[in-house]
Order: structure tokens, then sequence, then C-alpha cells
């Protein structure tokens, strides 16, 4: 789930979002780095890099622009059509206080024409005044965050306009010939918009990698799902890019389509954070039961198996009073991302709460269910982060409950309680064990 591809911000500087704070220092550095205390001290320097990298391309864009009344209009209108989409889509609400991924705000309808129509100190600027109204009308974001979003975004825009310039070879203003008079403009106004989508997601990629380096590819670009805003996004940027040149009143046109689709990919962003635990990006409880619910509903009409497992970290609480809380929060999302990579794509994890996780196994038999849960327990035991005050590595273990569809165990709740008697069983014989339900036997050590 998760601003446009053009606007392809981050969500990710809130207080809190980091696991290895900068202690305090009084080095030079550290004193620069205390203007953005709630970021990891890498994830900080590089959000200063971004900014003074956005500062010197405005500053070189503006260098080498001639100032021309028509291209403030084009831009003032642009900018306007964007001020409507964020104030159309207030009472949505935004994902873009979530800390722990991209998010879109599917503003490329507006910033990406400028992209294309104007020289790029423009492409540079729009985001500028979008994002102030963004932080007074619908959420008020860190300022550091709003800041770095509008620096991708500003570096975004200038590396495509530049590009466009280039391909298209056509350094004249707005024109349709420019923008889809041949093959060539085409393919120029299309790469153009590619590029303007890939560096805003690599550059978000860059500070969330450096947030949370167990942040997964999927976390720091998205999903599938998110490829497809994203295109429909740039394609919709390109197309009112198109109609400006034929003629600028049309665009009125473009604005209630360019609502609705906002209004959609939105519903879309919110339903699946609705569904999402922010720490770990696993499924939350409700989702994962739902879920959970109507697979065994399936099993049971197809006459299936089924497996839940259910997993909890092992003396976790000793992880937070030796490494604080912050650390613990980061194993968390290490842990999950073991899990996640270790299951078929067909099953859920989900973070139960705390420090427990369940997975649902649909077409899962006894044995084999037993295997996976000892796979996974054997791969949070290999994990080791660096997280400990002392420097050494972190290393945390897992006991698992496992129970299937059976006798007794012929509903959701009757499995879950099942596979939490387990997992009581499992930390009663020592911990880093599965206990399979009704087995009687401690399957792993
Ligand atoms: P056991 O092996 O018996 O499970 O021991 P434990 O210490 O893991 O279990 P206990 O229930 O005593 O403590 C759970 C700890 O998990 C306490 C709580 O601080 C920690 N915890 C729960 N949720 C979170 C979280 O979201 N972040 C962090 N950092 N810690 C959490
Ligand atoms: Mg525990
Ligand atoms: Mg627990």
């Amino acid at each position: 789930m998760p601003p446009s591809s053009s606007s392809s911000t981050a969500s990710v500087l809130s207080p809190g979002a980091s696991g290895a704070m900068p202690t305090g220092s009084s080095s030079r550095t550290s004193r620069q780095l205390r203007l953005l205390p709630a970021l990891p001290r890498r994830a900080a320097r590089y959000v200063l890099a971004i900014d003074a990298l956005a500062v010197l391309m405005l500053g070189a864009a503006a260098w080498s622009a001639p100032l021309r009344w028509r291209d403030i209009a084009v831009f003032t209108a642009f900018v306007l059509c964007g001020c409507v989409s964020v104030e159309g889509s207030r009472h949505l609400g935004s994902p873009a206080s979530r800390r722990d991924r991209a998010y879109k705000d599917l503003l490329s309808a507006w910033t990406l024409p400028v992209v294309l129509l104007l020289p790029p100190v423009y492409a540079v600027l729009v985001y500028l005044p979008i994002n102030a109204l963004a932080q007074c009308r619908v959420t008020r974001l860190p300022p550091v965050k709003r800041v770095f979003n509008t620096a991708v975004v500003a570096i975004a825009g200038y590396v495509a306009a530049m590009a466009h310039r280039l391909i298209s070879g056509e350094p004249a203003g707005p024109s349709t010939v420019k923008l889809a008079g041949s093959p060539r403009a085409i393919g120029a106004a299309l790469i153009a918009a590619g590029v303007f989508a890939t560096v805003s997601a690599c550059l978000v990629a860059g500070v969330l990698h450096r947030i949370g380096p167990a942040m997964t590819r999927r976390q720091a670009f998205g999903s599938r799902d998110t490829l497809v805003i994203d295109v429909a996004d740039l394609c919709v940027g390109v197309l009112v890019a198109v109609i400006w040149t034929v003629s600028p009143a049309l665009v009125v046109l473009a604005v209630p389509p360019v609502l609705l689709l906002q209004r959609t990919l939105l519903h879309g962003e919110l339903l699946q954070a609705s569904r999402t635990d922010t720490k770990t990006g696993l499924a939350n409880p409700a989702y994962w039961r739902d879920v959970a619910e109507r697979e065994v509903t399936r099993a049971l009409r197809t006459g299936r198996p089924l497996a839940v497992l259910l997993l909890d970290i092992d003396h976790f609480k000793a992880v937070n009073d030796t490494c604080g809380h912050l650390a613990g929060d980061l194993m968390l999302a290490e842990v999950a991302r073991v899990l996640q990579h270790n299951v078929r794509p067909q099953d859920v994890v989900g973070r139960f709460g705390g420090e427990e996780f369940a997975v649902l196994l649909p077409n899962m038999p006894t044995e084999a269910a037993a295997g996976i849960a000892g796979r996974l327990r054997e791969s949070v035991a290999q994990l080791s982060c660096p997280l400990a005050p002392s420097g050494s590595p972190l290393t945390v273990t897992v006991s698992v409950g496992v129970a299937t569809l059976g006798p007794g165990r012929a509903d959701l709740t009757g499995l879950l309680a099942a596979s939490d008697a387990a997992l009581y069983r499992a930390k009663g014989a020592g911990r880093n064990q599965v206990v399979v339900a009704d087995a009687g036997r401690v399957l792993t050590r």
C-alpha cells in the first residue's frame, strides 16, 4: 500500500521511526544531526544530503531559466489544480503519517505536466506549495519529513525535465508537437515520466533502507498493486500535459476524473493500511483473523488440511531491558521479515500483538506444518542483528505451537486455543521449541 510516483514520497521520518538514535556527541556532525533527532545517524546524513542536493538543483535550474510570464501562468495553473486535488481528497485523510514505508499522494496528474511543459526550475518548485497546503490542511507531519518529501520530488522533477529536454531535442515552450508530435516526442515524454517515478522511488527507498535495514524491497518500493497505481498516476499526468497543449481550458475537464481516480486509489491505500501492522508490515490481528476465518471455512468445505502456528519470542523483555525498546522494535521487524521470507505466498503471517506472531498455512497437513514451524524456529535463531549496546550481535529464539484442523479443532477459535496450548507447552519445555497440539511431543531443540 502506499504521494504519486512523481510525488512518491516517504512516510518515514516520524519520531520513533528509528531503532538507532544518534547518541550525544560533541562532534560537528552530531550537532548537525541533532536537527533530525528522530533518525539514525546515517539516515539523517542522507536526508540532509538530499535536501542540500535539491537546493543546489534549484540554484542551477533558476540560473539558466528564462523568466517568462507565460511559464509562470502555466505553473500557477497546475499548482492550483494540485491544491484542488489536495482539498478534494482532504476528508479521506492520508496514509502519509505511516512511518515505515513509502506512500503515494497521487499528484502526478498535476506535477508531471509541469515537468514536461516548463523549464526545469518549475519542476523543482511545483511540489513546494502543494505540499505546504497538505501540511496545513491534511496531515501535519514533522517538518523534516515534509522538507525531505519536497526535496525528493524536486530532484526527481529536475532529472526528469532534463531527460525530457535531452531526448525530445525540443527546448521550445509547451506544444503538442513537442509532447506528442512524433514517436520521438512521445517516447521522450514516457521516458521522462518513468525517470520521474524511478528517481523518486529510489530516493525514498534510500532513506527507508537507512532507517530500517530489515525493510523488505516490497516495503521500500511498494507492492505490485503500488506499481499499478504509479503507472495509472503517471499516465494521467502525461495525458493532462497533452490535453493542456491542445487547449488549456480543456484541462478543467480532467479535474473531476482525476479527483475520482485519486479517491479510488487512496481508498485502496487506506484499506491496505487498515490491514497492516505498522511496526512489522505484517497482517494485523483483525485482518489475519478475517482471512483465517475464510480459509477455515473453505478447508472445512473442501476437506483440505489447514494449520495454524503461534510463535512467541523467548525472553523478549530481556531484549528491551538490555538494548532498549527501539532495538526491540527493530528486532521485531527482523523476525517478521524472516517469518515472511520462509513461508509460501499463500500463507498469511500476522503480528498478533506484542512479540507474538501467527501463521496461517492453508492446505497444509500436520507433519508438513511441523516442518515449516521447525524451519521458522531455526531461521529466527540464526538471525543476528548488531543492535546490542556493546555492538555485539543480538539474537533471539522463538517457541512455536502448531495445530491443524481436526477433532475438537473444527473452527478458528479451537485452532487458536490448541496452538496456544501447544505454545505454552513449548515454553514450559525450555523454549526455542516446536510443539504440535495433541502430539504429546516436543519436536525440536
Ligand atoms: P517469554 O519467553 O515467556 O515469552 O518471555 P517474554 O519476556 O518474551 O514475555 P513477557 O510476556 O514477560 O514480555 C513480553 C515483552 O515484550 C514485554 C514487552 O515490553 C515486550 N513487547 C511487547 N510489545 C512490544 C513492542 O511492540 N516493542 C517492543 N520493543 N517490545 C514489546
Ligand atoms: Mg515472549
Ligand atoms: Mg508473549
